[in-house]
């Protein structure tokens, strides 16, 4: 899959799944916009992206914060001359039951989770139909945007609503040759999962490290998912061999949930 002279922005790609992407999609040959709230992280990134012997820029932006997104898309197009691929990976976790969810956590998730990829969706479209060419937009659900989870009920509802967006969008930019796909990751060993696990902790007396085995242990394939696992997935939805997919939210979970 030859993603030679492509132009790819990645949010939350400063860590963990999104430092993955960004790798596999650089690896394939496209020049890498690197979008992060860490900025100083982000630079370690660029780096290893500059090995791998093509192009990389990096923005500071929070992606649930609309101007900030158009910006950075703007900005990838200034510095690496192009746009083709937009992957909205940036994304929080929580881990609380219904029951203690207050106004202040619902908006702080889904500012990031869901209006952080709407922005996404919105600017990319936006950028790629003014210069007239195709583009690939590439959503983070989750397996939570298939199955509720507990403890995990906010966090689920805001990876559904992923989903619906990326189905709303494929068929409003349908005509305009682009297309609008998403990952459903299941238990990717990354900092996101420290913190979720830690959380359990808290919330139900679990030694650490118990709910991250605990859920590890349920995979067919045996194993925890690496984000280079995730990244193979994106690389395909970034590519031409996808071009006649649009609006689905792929699981790749090792066999957690089967739809
Ligand atoms: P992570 O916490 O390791 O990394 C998330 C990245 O997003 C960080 O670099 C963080 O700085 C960045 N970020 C957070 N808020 C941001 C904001 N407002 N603006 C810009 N950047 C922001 O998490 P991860 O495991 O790499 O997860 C990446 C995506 O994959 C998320 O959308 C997550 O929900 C999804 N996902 C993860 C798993 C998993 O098991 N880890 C499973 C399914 C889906």
């Amino acid at each position: 899959m030859s993603l030679k002279g492509k132009v790819a922005l990645v949010t939350g790609s400063s860590q963990g799944i999104g430092r993955g992407i960004a790798l596999r999609l650089a690896a394939d040959g496209a020049d890498i916009a690197l979008v992060d709230i860490q900025a100083e992280k982000l630079a370690a990134v660029k780096s290893e992206v500059e090995a791998l012997g093509v192009k990389a820029t990096t923005f500071e932006a929070d992606v649930s914060k609309r101007d900030q997104v158009y910006a950075a898309i703007d900005h990838a197009e200034q510095k690496l001359g192009g746009f083709d691929v937009m992957v909205n990976n940036a994304g929080i976790a929580q881990v609380k039951p219904l029951a203690d969810v207050t106004p202040e956590d619902t908006d702080r998730i889904f500012r990031i989770n869901v209006d952080g990829v709407l922005w996404g969706i919105q600017a990319a479209a936006k950028k790629f139909i003014a210069r007239g060419q195709k583009g690939k937009i590439v959503n983070a659900s989750s397996i939570a945007g298939h199955d509720g989870f507990e403890m995990l009920g906010i966090y689920s509802a805001t990876k559904f609503a992923v989903r619906a967006l990326t189905q709303a969008a494929a068929k409003e930019y349908a005509s305009q040759g682009i297309t609008v796909n998403a990952y459903c990751p299941g238990i990717v060993g990354t900092d996101m999962w420290v913190e979720i696990d830690e959380r359990f902790s808290e919330l139900t007396g679990a030694p650490k490290g118990e709910t991250y085995k605990k859920y590890v242990d349920g995979i067919a394939l045996g194993r925890a998912q690496t984000p280079e696992d995730v990244a193979a997935l994106v690389a395909f939805f970034a590519s031409s061999d996808s071009d006649y997919i649009t609006g689905q939210s792929f699981l790749t979970d090792g066999g957690i949930v089967y739809r």
